[in-house]
């Protein structure tokens, strides 16, 4: 299957699709940790891109779409869940260039629990794995469950980034849905209720995928 989890930041998108990789069986593909692996590796590409993703601004989509690519073609026979791609109408043509896919899954959630929810994110050093100080605290404070790494708030989980991710988010990413929707791929998932079980949420996406 090829799955496009879509959603503003902080709609739980990379929450909800590592852990739909075990329920479906194919990989995760997450552009924002493609973006951090280059940043972190001080690779040239990663030194040109830092700025877009410090400040909650988009990486130009040739420079994405070739990142993208890269990872994505070795996936194409397996199926995958992509999730942070495509963010704005001109990369959804582009995907469409590279692959079919079969479903889009669009996370929606109110701005409120958005900005709530960034705030008090944390991620593992090592693995990527999210938590949230006050609603999937890891079991040990500051350590991650599964590998013990160091947990961290991201660069763009300050408020005045979260404010300029939520604007770049309206004006760019959200005629994606309609792009989708005119194709009937879209399957809509209501988020509204932060206290909800991430399991649960993702028992709904696995379902309204299969259906
Ligand atoms: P979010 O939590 O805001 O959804 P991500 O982890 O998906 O963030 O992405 C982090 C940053 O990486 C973005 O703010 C952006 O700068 C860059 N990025 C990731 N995916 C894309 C994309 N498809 N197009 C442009 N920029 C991207």
């Amino acid at each position: 299957m090829k799955i496009v989890i879509f959603g503003p930041p902080g709609s739980g998108k990379g929450t909800y699709a590592s852990r739909l990789v075990n329920k479906l069986g194919v990989p995760h593909i997450s552009t924002g940790d493609l973006v951090r692996e280059e940043i972190r590796n001080k690779t040239p590409l990663g030194k040109q891109i830092e700025k877009y993703s410090s400040s909650g601004t988009l990486v130009p989509d040739a420079v994405i779409t070739d990142i993208l690519k890269k990872r994505l073609t070795a996936e194409l026979s397996k199926g995958f869940i992509l999730e942070g791609y495509p963010r704005t109408v001109g990369q959804a043509k582009e995907l469409e260039k590279i692959t079919k896919v079969d479903v889009v899954v669009n996370l929606n959630v109110p701005d409120s629990v958005i900005v709530d929810r960034l705030s008090s994110r944390l991620q593992c050093k090592t693995c990527g794995a999210i938590y949230n100080s006050k609603t999937m605290p890891p079991k040990v404070a500051g350590k991650c469950d599964k590998d013990g790494g160091e947990l961290f708030r991201r660069v763009d989980d300050q408020p005045e980034v979260i404010q300029e991710r939520l604007k770049v988010y309206q004006q760019a990413s959200e005629p994606v849905i309609d792009f989708y929707r005119s194709k009937h791929l879209l399957k809509d998932i209501r988020n509204e209720d932060p206290s909800v079980d991430p399991e649960k949420v993702v028992d709904q996406i696995a379902k309204a995928i299969k259906q």
